[in-house]
């Protein structure tokens, strides 16, 4: 049989990230962890692979991700697990697991992949990226504010505050819901032949999915339903109102949206989207809200919870098509030009190379890349050039007779100066 030696590809719907897209991420990641320290919350980091059940108890069995989104598997071992599609319901396990919810707070964020077998589409992937953040023990409607707060400062900070709403609702208490429920379920049966056959079925499921439907048709059928507020006690309404001044007082706007019910079963009371014009179809970045019968259901003592997660491939989507990116820095700030003669160990070389040991020891956070591989001038100011550099710095036999280095400028129109050796990590540092 002949051999052939195919190209093996990426998975469908799972991506590379390669290095020309890394800095925006690592821009976008450290302005999120920078944010999240700021309101108290610690990093939490756990598995990928979880048991099956974890998700099927905490997200819902009739849930599109339970459904049919699942990567599901038996291990060696014949057990069940599935490839995390959510951050919540591990977090909890987690923080169950290791007794960090009996009677304490805590705020944890967390950054990493998840995996839902969903169709493949600019902003919709099979691997994405979440971050997301969880605070448990508190139930009133401060915490809920504040964490909106949070999320508003990561779009000022990434400087896309004008181009994202935040959509608000709530989803009242569970025994509100279930009574809701009965009503809507009611209004649904009598007009069943207006529903489409994912709706009929859900109706007897989780009927509050129907209203979320996106068949004109279902949406038309629901014009008249019964709203889930009708049914809201003092409790709730207190909580919702209290956090809509909340936020009046903190500038922040938003839309209310009682369509908004979620994908995931687990939401209580209040919950919220940031969403935007930008991406096209897929335009919600951010998305959580409170959940405070999760860790109960997931076998913990009952506490409180709130939490969103965001996802990073459309925030760095987003960016880049509002060109928010020029501020990204350069993998490299500064390239060294090194003219020696041919030799490898010429005096020139060698020089250099201490050099730029020693500008790195005196301004760790810079980025110096070496010329490896000799060439002339044109040759390595072309490499200085596609590494993205700031700036060259060139040091030939007669920079090294002087003790200088020669300073090109590659990114403006700025003339090109000579630097004596001790002189330059002050201009490195200026670079960063
Ligand atoms: P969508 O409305 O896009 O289906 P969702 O309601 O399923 O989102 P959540 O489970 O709340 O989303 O996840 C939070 C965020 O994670 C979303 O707002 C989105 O930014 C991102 N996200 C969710 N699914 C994907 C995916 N398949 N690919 C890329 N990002 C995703
Ligand atoms: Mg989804």
């Amino acid at each position: 049989m002949a051999k052939v030696n195919t190209v093996i590809q990426r998975v469908r719907g799972m991506n590379d990230c390669l290095p020309s897209e890394t800095n925006i991420w690592q821009m976008v990641e450290s302005v999120l962890k920078r944010v999240a320290s700021s309101y108290g919350f610690a990093e939490i980091r756990m598995p990928i692979v979880e048991s099956t059940a974890l998700f099927k108890r905490s997200i819902g069995e009739v849930t599109d991700i339970v459904e049919k989104e699942m990567y599901t598997f038996d291990d060696r071992n014949g057990d069940s697990l599935t490839l995390r599609p959510e951050g919540t319901a591990s977090c909890i396990r987690a923080a169950n697991q290791h007794g960090l919810l009996y009677n304490q707070e805590q705020r944890f964020w967390y950054m990493g992949p998840m995996f839902r077998h969903e169709r493949p589409q600019k902003g919709r992937y099979r691997q994405f990226h979440q971050f997301g953040l969880e605070a448990f023990g508190i139930a009133t409607s401060d915490l809920d504010a504040e964490i909106i707060m949070l999320t508003s400062r990561l779009w000022r900070e990434l400087g896309i505050n004008d181009f994202v709403t935040l959509e608000l609702n709530s989803l009242g208490s569970n025994e509100e819901r279930a009574q809701y429920r009965q009503a809507l379920v009611a209004y649904l049966t009598e007009r069943e032949d207006q529903l489409d056959e994912d709706s009929k079925r859900r109706m007897h499921t989780n009927p509050l999915r129907v209203l979320d439907s996106k068949n004109p048709s279902v949406q038309a059928a629901l014009v008249g339903a019964p709203k889930l507020s009708d049914y809201f006690g003092d409790e709730t309404k207190v909580h919702f109102d209290q956090l809509c001044r909340r936020l009046d007082a903190a500038g922040i706007k938003y839309e209310l949206n009682e369509r908004l019910v979620r994908g995931l079963d687990y939401y209580n009371r209040t919950v919220f989207e940031w969403v935007t014009s930008s991406l096209g179809a897929q335009g919600t970045i951010c998305a959580g809200g409170r959940y405070d019968g999760l860790v109960e259901q997931l076998g913990g003592k009952s506490t409180p919870g709130f939490g969103f997660a965001l996802g990073i491939e459309r925030l760095v989507l987003m960016l880049t098509s509002l060109e928010k990116v020029n501020n990204v820095r350069p993998q490299v700030d500064a390239y060294l030009i090194i003219l020696g003669n041919k030799a490898l160990d010429s005096e020139v070389e060698i020089t250099a190379n201490q050099l730029a040991e020693q500008w790195r020891d005196e301004v760790p956070m810079s980025r110096i890349q070496c010329h490896c591989g000799g060439g002339n001038m044109k040759k390595q100011m072309k490499r200085a050039d596609k590494s993205g550099a700031q700036i060259a710095l060139v040091l030939g036999e007669d920079e090294l007779a002087r003790q200088l280095v020669t300073i090109k400028y590659l990114r403006g129109q700025q003339e090109q100066q000579s630097l004596a050796f001790d002189q330059v990590a002050k201009l490195l540092t200026s670079l960063i």
